[in-house]
């Protein structure tokens, strides 16, 4: 039995992609790949590794369940952020095995030198400072009793880091905000420099950052949605190309999602199609059913507006997406069997669907969509190498 459809991954795109990224960061400056949200839909369990063959050792996810996924999908060792949430009993498994964390107020630092005191190991920490992006960050108030706390506590935190996240780095709109930020940043660093406290690593880039402000990249720079061959939004690519020579597009797409035909059947003119009367035959209509819904990450912003690849064809989606499946018209290509491949993102002979062009309305597009691909799905890696095969645990 399997699943109605499946994620494959490119090495070669990703190698193209972490080459990219190596040459625009420098060559010694640490990449934390943010594989947060499920490798962004690429699906821990195979990306991981896959990171791992190609010389990535360092990696940023949102919760200490993520963290242990991560853990659980590597097959060396690796360095583990997470950047977001951990219930309190998650501590003492972040501290155990040395994954490093976030820290955005003082109920967490005590929390954590308690922790890493009934261990005996210390907890590594990044202080994330608030800058303007108000959504977690260690205020300037409370930036006195935090370096009392890691005087205090010395041997108990490992000072991994001091960080901070930018609100909304892909956009020019912000511009004058992410300035601010920056700067409050420099205050910050400043501040604890001054009281002795100095981090291994400042960071505070995230995709965008690290493309339109180099000033950001200092010694970390946390890459998501770059490292899966999509750009966080077109403005930053449009700058990324304006001042070059060479206008294409460095980036290369790592997933493909594909399916295949359940069924086919012919529409009469006049006729609806599918639930309701979204969509109404304005002529004799040949159509493809697909074993893919809403239910498997197919959102359903697509109906009437989507794209598929069929027999090396660009067809429209027509109706409205179901719960388990989507419908094709084909009528422009008649010779499509049940069985038939059909490709939802990626390449399919010299025709693409990208992520982005299910819409172009927003980039977020990108974000929710490879994200919200559910678990389930069977990912893969192709061409497949002994190294990528999971750890069978
Ligand atoms: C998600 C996230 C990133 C990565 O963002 P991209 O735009 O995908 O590069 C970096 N830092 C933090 C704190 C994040 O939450």
């Amino acid at each position: 039995m399997r699943n109605t459809s499946r994620i494959l991954l490119n090495r070669e795109s990703l190698k193209a992609n972490l080459s990219f990224l190596r040459r625009m960061m420098g060559q010694d400056r640490l990449i934390s790949l943010v594989v947060k949200g499920n490798a962004y839909g690429h699906g821990i369990h195979a990306y991981v590794p896959l990171a791992e063959s190609l010389g990535m050792h360092h990696f940023s996810v949102f919760s200490a369940w993520e963290a242990w996924q991560v853990k659980e999908a590597a097959n060396q060792p690796c360095e583990i952020m997470i950047m977001g949430m951990l219930f309190p009993d998650e501590l003492d498994w972040a501290v155990r095995h040395k994954v490093s964390f976030f820290v955005f107020d003082l109920d967490r630092l005590r929390l954590a030198i308690e922790t890493a005191k009934n261990l005996g190991i210390p907890a590594r920490i990044h202080l994330e400072v608030e800058t303007g992006m108000n959504r977690t960050g260690l205020e300037r108030g409370c930036w006195e009793e935090t370096c009392r706390l890691l005087h205090q506590n010395k041997q108990w935190l490992v000072f991994e880091g001091l960080c901070t996240h930018f609100a909304g780095a892909e956009s020019i709109a912000n511009y004058a905000r992410i300035m601010r930020q920056k700067k409050q940043f420099g205050m910050a660093r400043a501040y604890f420099a001054s009281h002795g406290h100095r981090p291994k690593r400042y960071h505070c880039a995230c995709s965008a950052a690290a493309i339109r402000y180099p000033a950001t990249r200092m010694d970390m720079v946390r890459i998501g949605i770059l490292q899966y061959g999509f750009w966080p939004s077109r403005e930053t690519f449009i700058e990324y190309v304006k001042n070059r020579k060479r206008k294409n597009d460095p980036l290369k797409r790592v997933i493909r999602w594909e399916s295949e035909v359940m069924s086919t059947k012919r529409v009469a003119e006049g006729d609806f199609i599918g639930y309701g009367t979204s969509f109404l035959a304005s002529r004799p209509m040949h159509i493809a059913v697909v074993p893919v819904g809403y239910s498997h990450g197919f959102s359903r912003a697509l109906s009437n507006s989507g794209h598929a690849l069929i027999r090396g064809r660009r067809v429209p989606v027509i109706g409205t997406i179901n719960m388990n499946a989507l419908s094709l018209d084909i009528t422009d290509v008649p010779e499509v069997v049940p069985g038939d491949e059909v490709v939802l993102i990626g390449h399919q002979d010299d025709q693409e669907v990208s992520v982005a062009s299910f819409s172009e309305m927003s980039s977020q597009l990108n974000y929710e969509l490879l994200t919200r691909l559910p678990m389930d799905i069977p990912r893969q890696v192709y061409p497949i190498t002994p190294s990528d095969a999971p750890k069978s645990s």
